[in-house]
């Protein structure tokens, strides 16, 4: 199942969190995390972004409407549901503001695209899928072992 390492929390200074609670670590495929630090990294400094809210990235499961593994069955990839940044009252939602906060959806995209840059990658929004994912972003890549 590939290299899963432990990793505390924050991540590149941006808080995770998960049903609103913090956590303190999380398991990540190590192929993915210097990603994930990049893009946390720069949406930091470009976005204010300092906590994300996560619906998951290691799950042990298919994936949906598929007989394969899920890219979190390798902690390869992670749910991106929220996103709290500085000078906003409420974190931006993928459920409630896909539609409103389309620069700020932009850059986040343009972002993980950039890191995924060289490996098999997946991205899928709302607009590509609006059954599975109105609430929230999938990113993630399939990892080379
Ligand atoms: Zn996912």
């Amino acid at each position: 199942m590939g290299n899963k390492i432990v990793v505390p929390t924050p991540i590149a200074g941006v808080r995770l969190t998960y049903q609103g609670q913090d956590l303190k670590r999380i398991y990540i495929h190590e192929q993915f995390l210097p990603l994930l630090q990049q893009v946390l990294d720069r949406l930091r400094l470009r976005a204010g972004l300092v906590a994300i809210e996560t619906l998951g990235i290691y799950n042990l499961r298919k994936a949906r409407r598929s007989s394969r593994l899920s890219q979190h069955a390798y902690a390869s990839a992670i749910d991106l549901a929220g996103f709290r940044v500085q000078h906003l009252p409420e974190p931006i939602r993928v459920d409630r503001d896909w539609t409103t906060r389309r620069p700020f959806f932009r850059l986040l995209e343009q972002e993980c695209l950039r890191a995924s840059a060289g490996h098999r990658y997946e991205y899928v929004t709302p607009d590509d899928d609006p059954d599975l994912h109105n609430d929230h972003i999938h990113w993630g890549i399939w990892p080379d072992d």
